[in-house]
């Protein structure tokens, strides 16, 4: 595996957003930058060759500007969690705690099956809420989780210990 591009200096930091106290790690500079965008995903298609994925499964709605370019440049599909009553047909759906309140994910129920073996990929990785509720999601359509990807991972926040306590494997291009 090659190492990974630099991509920390595209990754902006906007103090005080979206609440006073918070750094808010903004991916649009990364995402303008034809090299840096390029080289994200060329290197996750690389990680992810002859492994034998069938989906890449991307989360609403940054994780889908990674997830779909990554399943094109591999050559297979794509499967969205998406935030509820968005799906059209029939949805699986798991409810995941915030900092304050409850949001959800829904997948269609049709998207995988026990042959599926899948990548989720989301842009950043922080409480691990979010992206908890995708592993189960996989898990209930019987779907074998090889990884979980995410651009960004912010170590001081639970969701590395918490993807690590459930052995969860994962990985990341870019820690803060
Ligand atoms: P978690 O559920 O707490 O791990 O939060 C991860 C989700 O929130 C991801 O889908 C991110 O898109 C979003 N998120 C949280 N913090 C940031 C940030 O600083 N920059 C970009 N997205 C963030």
């Amino acid at each position: 595996q090659a190492t990974a591009p630099e991509i920390r200096p595209l990754i902006r930091a906007i103090h005080d957003y979206p609440k006073p106290g918070i750094v808010f790690r903004d991916i649009t500079p990364l995402l303008s930058d034809d090299q840096g965008f390029q080289q994200t995903i060329d290197h996750l298609a690389e990680r992810y060759a002859q492994q034998g994925i069938t989906k890449i499964v991307g989360i609403e709605a940054r994780g889908f500007i990674f997830a779909t370019a990554l399943a094109y440049a591999m050559g297979i599909g794509f499967v969205p969690l998406r935030k509820p009553g968005k799906l059209p047909s029939t949805t699986l759906q798991k409810r995941y705690q915030l900092e304050y309140g409850e949001d959800a994910l829904e997948i269609h129920a049709d998207a995988l099956t026990q042959h599926d073996k899948v990548v989720i990929v989301d842009d950043l990785l922080a409480t691990g809420g979010t992206v908890l509720a995708g592993v189960e999601l996989v898990s209930d359509l019987a779907a074998q989780l090889h990884e979980c990807a995410f651009i960004i991972t912010l170590n001081e926040l639970p969701g590395v210990e918490r993807l690590r306590d459930a052995a969860i494997p994962y990985y990341t291009l870019c820690e803060f």
